[in-house]
């Protein structure tokens, strides 16, 4: 896939003083006291170079808390006059991106689930012509590269050369630890392909859960992501949106002093096609035992179930079934036919002897 966009450096929007952007805000802006409150916080421990807030909510199921639209725009305007920092709001129609403008609203940012649909990046870029804000687009919510480029070009073309991509993850049909799969391997991608855009890593709507942060905050600089998008509520457990995700500014704080930035050992990272290739295979490995277990898990509530149902562990038709349907994939895939074999009859073993263990312990009753 061949793509050209024409940016501007991050350096032409922000001042960082070359270290990475820290984008800090609560997913919401809910009341004109919470928003003051917790940038003035953010303020005062000093870590941000933006502030983000969430006027207009994507929410999945109507009845959720879905922002408090242009109301809110004012409390935003005044936390800028009183903290100096630059705001950031989503914008999902061309009526935000309107009113997001007329507000003098520093950077806007397109979230997930806008950007998967090309008919609205395209009524955003229209509404973008001519005007000189930075743009930020989420990922898709669906793992598609091309999808996420082609809001880039949509952008582009409509004259906006301030931009980014925001990494936050993709929805998973799996049963999974983090809200959001981060698939690192996707923005490693998009990062190769146009080396000067910078990507911002989101760890909170990736991980969903506040004890998940640090750790994808670390990964996304391990990767020498330009910066972090991450939410902070003054009182997190009574947010109106995302509470489980959210931190305090003092606690971002902490997090934030505790992350290694390991620019020395990665330096060029993407300018080396020696590194770009050993941390995809990083990425992918990671996967790859992610979705074991996954599948242990899985594995683990069948044997629950013949256990509960009295049905023996080992079935010969399924396995049968099994090394047939894989090693047909493994073909497709360009696999070594033995590899694949091997490989299944690893992983089944391991599943009979997860379930031989589950079939002898005693129901939870
Ligand atoms: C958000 O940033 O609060 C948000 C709604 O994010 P996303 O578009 O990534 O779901
Ligand atoms: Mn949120």
């Amino acid at each position: 896939m061949s793509a050209i966009l024409d940016i501007l450096p991050m350096s032409s929007w922000i001042d960082t003083q070359g270290k990475p952007l820290i984008i800090a805000g609560p997913c919401s802006a809910e009341t004109e006291e919470q928003v003051r409150e917790t940038v003035s916080q953010i303020k005062t421990e000093g870590y941000a170079h933006v502030i983000r807030a969430g006027v207009w909510k994507p929410r999945t199921r109507p009845g959720s808390f879905e922002g408090m639209g242009e109301a809110a725009l004012p409390w935003l305007v005044a936390a800028r006059e009183e903290t100096g920092l630059p705001i950031a709001i989503e914008v999902a129609t061309p009526q935000h991106v309107e009113l997001a403008l007329k507000y003098g609203i520093d950077i806007l940012w397109i979230g997930a689930r806008t950007t998967v649909n090309p008919f609205n990046v395209q009524d955003l870029a229209d509404a973008l012509q001519g005007a000189d804000v930075p743009v930020l687009i989420k990922n898709p919510v669906n793992p598609d590269l091309a999808l996420w480029i082609g809001a880039f070009e949509r952008i582009n073309r409509a004259g906006i050369k301030k931009l980014g991509a925001i990494h936050r993850g993709f929805s998973n049909a799996q049963e999974n630890k983090f809200r959001n799969s981060p698939m690192w391997n996707i923005a490693v991608e998009l990062k190769t392909m146009f080396p000067e855009l910078p990507l911002i890593g989101d760890p909170s709507h990736m991980a969903g859960k506040r004890a998940y942060l640090y750790e994808l905050a670390q990964r996304a600089l391990d990767l020498n992501y330009d910066g972090l998008i991450i939410e902070s509520h003054r009182d997190p457990d009574k947010a109106w949106s995302d509470a489980s995700q959210q931190l305090t500014p003092k606690a971002l704080g902490e997090m934030l002093h505790e992350l290694s930035i390991r620019q020395a050992e990665y330096g060029a990272d993407f300018q080396s096609n020696l590194e770009t290739l050993r941390s995809k295979i990083d990425n992918l490995d990671r996967e790859l035992l992610e979705i074991l277990g996954t599948r242990m898990s899985l594995v683990e509530q069948l044997g629950e179930y013949k256990r509960d149902n009295n049905v023996a562990v080992l079935q010969m038709n399924r396995w049968r079934e099994l090394r047939k349907s894989r090693g047909d994939l493994g073909k497709q895939m360009n696999l070594y036919a033995d590899f694949v074999e091997e490989l299944f009859e690893l992983i089944h073993m391991t599943s009979i002897r997860k379930q031989t263990e589950v079939m002898n312990s005693a129901p939870v009753a």
